[in-house]
């Protein structure tokens, strides 16, 4: 097999699960979109998955993401990231994302919209929320906060798409993500048109779609364990 037919196998692997899963829900075929998550593997591994009809790949370490995005830049795909952010970088994320999935603090506002500015581009976000209780505001904005920062990015001028959660580890993941669907409810009824819920990865996609997802992220299930690239 080459790398391709590796990621063509593994891709359509991880459609048939989003398929069943949306079919188990009772959602609509394909209402569910999928980004690749790529990091730790090549640039030329984006570029065979772009051959294979992937639009949307996600990276979670600016530099990384930074250098692949730049040798991947005629293949117009859409970058989206979903790692922590540290302050300093935002500006510079915002001039190459498409998406920033993991806003979780005011203070990323303004730099991820001057960064935008400065690019002359459109910004989307989500706003990450924690699931684990008694967050601790390093893996996501705590629920109460996020009407607030929405409300601090839209005035910005970012376009507040939805939110985008991790289940914990080492707790069911169906547990965590109904309490992302409950969390959303109350989310949606300050902000109705941010509808997007990132959630749900390899191991737990299909718990994430039962609970609503709308984008999935999912790495090793589509181009192997990352330990062998690290
Ligand atoms: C790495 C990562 C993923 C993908 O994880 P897999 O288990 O490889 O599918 C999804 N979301 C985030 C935030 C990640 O950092």
């Amino acid at each position: 097999m080459t790398r391709r037919d590796d990621l063509a196998a593994g891709l359509a692997a991880t459609r048939e699960r989003i398929a069943a899963a949306e079919a188990a829900a009772g959602r609509d075929p394909g209402s569910v979109e999928l980004v690749v998550v790529t990091k730790f593997f090549p640039a030329s591994d984006v570029r065979l998955l772009a051959e294979l009809g992937i639009t949307d790949v996600g990276e979670n370490r600016h530099q990384e993401a930074e250098a692949k995005a730049a040798e991947c830049a005629e293949l117009g795909l859409r970058w989206h990231f979903i790692g922590g952010l540290q302050t300093n970088k935002a500006a510079a994320v915002a001039r190459y994302a498409a998406v920033v999935e993991s806003v979780d603090r005011v203070e990323l506002v303004p730099r991820l919209a001057r960064g935008a500015a400065e690019a002359g581009r459109d910004l989307a976000v989500l706003l990450q929320v924690s699931l684990e209780p008694g967050a601790d505001g390093r893996s996501g904005a705590a629920p109460a906060d996020l009407s607030g920062l929405a409300d601090a990015a839209a005035d910005a001028g970012l376009d507040v798409r939805g939110l985008m959660a991790v289940a914990p580890l080492g707790e069911d993941p169906a547990a965590a993500f109904s309490r992302l669907s409950d969390i959303r409810v109350d989310f949606l009824r300050g902000h109705p048109t941010a509808t997007v819920l990132s959630a749900g990865m390899s191991g737990d996609l299909e718990q994430a779609i039962a609970a609503g997802a709308t984008h999935v992220r999912v790495g090793s299930a589509i181009l192997g364990s990352r330990s062998s690239v690290k």
